[in-house]
């Protein structure tokens, strides 16, 4: 059995200054980039700026948000985060209250999961225990490392659990039938990139940036020469190779799913962790990675989970939907994409 996940080493912290120009008075821009880990994931801090001090702040003050949103709003394994606490009041009668902001992404994914038919489905939590797909792919540890494919009563009553329809969303309140939980794993690095994008705007020493958080990414402002902002996209199939490359202007959201990040190889077959919530297994719309470019972070990343289990010919009529654009890389290696994408993305030939 193959066990890959690209994430898995922790990458220590490292903040790096690189002089783009250098001037006596050190006020020319400067790039400063970073690595650190956060939301189960790699983040990659790379600010333009002229004020490297303030600019250094930001970044560290970022990234302590970053850890702060997993950890007190959106992580369902820590169990007083908003998340944890909604999930251990499943079935209160009274409804769960639910702050302000996670309320409204909460309404935004519900109206995907409406949209999409449900292939982007939040209440898939019981699925994703069954499976628990992410820590085996994350472990080192060798007998972890064989997979069991569910019992067909576990998931059949893990998919009786499931169902974005039973969730009610009503005066600040949710109310999550017993037995189901959430798992916001398909949209919290979307989210992430929305905070960071917020907060960046607030900080006018910095005129521009590129931020990923794992696959999803948000460029800033502008960068000091006005060229467009180049995002790699990884090869879903040439471990460490570029697939090509996206270049947008100004703010935009890029997020990327695959299965190829977290997956273990069972007898020929792959088995990664972006489930389809009507059947309960991995999906298998043929394709290995869809990448969605959209001007908000939680969409972007919504449409990309729910764009790989619909496959590119209903995904494309989702995208377009909201106005986004996406490029499907299938199972054959084609590649497909919208109108849009067509002008943003060249492929490394
Ligand atoms: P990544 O986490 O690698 O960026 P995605 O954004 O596609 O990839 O999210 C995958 C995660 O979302 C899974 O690890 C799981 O927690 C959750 N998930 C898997 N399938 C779905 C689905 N169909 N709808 C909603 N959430 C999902
Ligand atoms: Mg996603």
């Amino acid at each position: 059995m193959k066990h890959c996940n690209r994430k898995k080493r922790i990458i220590p912290w490292i903040l790096v200054l690189c002089a783009v120009s250098f001037s006596a008075c050190g006020k020319q821009p400067v790039k400063l980039t970073s690595t650190n880990t956060a939301m189960g994931t790699v983040v990659q801090y790379v600010v333009y700026t002229k004020d490297t001090k303030v600019a250094e702040e930001a970044v560290l003050d970022l990234q302590a948000k970053l850890e702060r949103l997993e950890k007190e709003v959106l992580s369902r394994r820590v169990e007083s985060s908003q998340v944890g606490v909604i999930n251990a009041h499943a079935d209160s009668q009274a409804g769960v209250p639910v702050e302000q902001e996670l309320y409204g992404y909460l309404q935004e994914i519900q109206e995907i999961a409406i949209e999409s038919d449900g292939a982007l489905d939040v209440t898939l939590g019981e699925i994703i225990t069954l499976w628990d797909l992410d820590s085996l792919a994350m472990s080192d540890s060798k007998e972890q490392q064989f997979l069991m494919l569910p019992e067909a009563e576990a998931l059949e009553w893990a998919l009786q659990n499931t169902g974005y329809e039973k969730v009610v969303l009503e005066e600040e309140k949710i109310y999550l039938p017993e037995g189901m939980s959430l798992d916001l794993g398909a949209v919290g690095k979307g989210i992430a990139c929305d905070r960071i994008s917020k907060e960046l705007e607030a900080c006018k020493e910095i005129e521009g940036a590129v931020i990923s958080v794992g696959g999803s990414v948000v460029t800033y402002g502008t960068k000091w020469d006005k060229s467009p902002w180049n995002v790699a996209i990884v090869h879903p199939r040439k471990e460490g190779a570029y697939l090509g490359t996206l270049s947008v202007n100004g703010t935009c959201y890029i997020s990327t799913s695959g299965d190829y990040e977290r997956f273990v190889e069972k007898d020929g077959k792959r088995y990664h962790h972006i489930m389809n919530p009507h059947t309960g297994y991995p999906a298998d719309s043929g394709l290995c990675s869809v990448t969605v470019v959209s001007d908000n972070g939680l969409l972007s990343d919504a449409l990309s989970t729910a764009c790989f289990v619909l496959g590119a010919e209903e995904g494309i009529k989702l995208v377009e939907h909201y106005g986004a654009d996406a490029l499907f890389v299938t199972v054959e290696q084609e590649l497909v994409m919208t109108d849009g994408m067509k002008k943003l993305f060249k492929e490394n030939k």
